[in-house]
């Protein structure tokens, strides 16, 4: 399997034979000081990507879990607020469904978890943007309430992780939230006990694998999406030039 994705053939080669569950953080003009840059697409790259996904069926992380093929299942990790601009339009334009996994402990604040290692900050989601992508007709998922790596807490620590979030988000937003997305993709059997006993019907990894029938449903694997042209000398060149005016927006108005 390709350790990631970037076009849409390979997705739709994927399609033929299962449910590629493919997987996005920010979309977003690449920052220049950003340090995972593999975790932007910018978003002309993913106009273009919807566009021609737009044919296959957007299925849900439970139908993806089966491993029926024949559809692709879009998700998106942290709940970046860039998504209502960014990606939100291109979704409703196709009419494709996709699912946000919130960090329920940080709605309307930022990626605190990265920004410690010295990420560009970035907004998340406040409570008012998430009923907007609610009300376009997307989903919801939990991805704990502070983002921490769920095995290496204490058992109470990580249980109240897994089942609050999932509490805190239903209460917020009056949707039932069935599905999870471990941060990082840390999981051990312990961590999916503790997603069974919250009652989640799919959990999430960053494994890049097709769901197979039969296949866990708590621990199923993810393809990241990402730009391939991420080599920020290149970028910055492109943004000088103005060659790309879809993709990199005026000096300035970057986070
Ligand atoms: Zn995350």
């Amino acid at each position: 399997m390709p350790p990631f994705l970037s076009k849409a053939r390979e997705i739709a080669r994927l399609a033929a034979a299962g449910c590629p569950v493919l997987m996005w953080h920010k979309v977003a003009p690449i920052p220049w000081r950003a340090r995972a840059r593999a975790l932007y697409v910018p978003p002309g790259m993913f106009r273009r990507l919807t566009r021609s996904l737009a044919s296959l069926p957007a299925r849900t992380p439970p139908e993806a879990a089966s491993g029926q093929p024949g559809g692709v299942c879009l998700t998106f990790d942290d709940g970046f607020a860039h998504l209502l601009g960014h990606a939100l339009p291109a979704l409703v334009a196709h009419k494709l469904t996709a699912i946000v996994f919130l960090v329920a402990g940080r709605l309307g604040g930022h990626n605190d978890w990265e920004t410690r290692e010295g990420e560009v900050r970035e907004e998340l989601l406040d409570a008012a943007q998430v009923r907007e992508w609610l009300a376009a007709g997307q989903r919801i998922g939990a991805h704990s309430l502070t983002h921490p790596r769920l095995t290496r807490l204490a058992e109470a620590d990580a249980r109240e992780e897994v089942v609050g979030s999932r509490r805190r988000l239903e209460d917020a937003f009056g949707v039932p939230v069935t599905d999870f997305a471990y941060p990082y993709g840390d999981h051990d059997a312990r961590v999916r006990a503790l997603v069974a006993e919250a009652g989640y019907h799919t959990a999430a990894t960053v494994e890049p694998a097709l769901p197979t029938p039969g296949g866990d449903h708590l621990a199923m694997p993810r393809f990241l999406v990402r730009w391939r042209r991420g080599n920020p000398l290149k970028a910055l060149a492109a943004r000088w030039l103005g060659r790309r005016p879809g993709v990199f927006p005026a000096a300035g108005t970057n986070p």
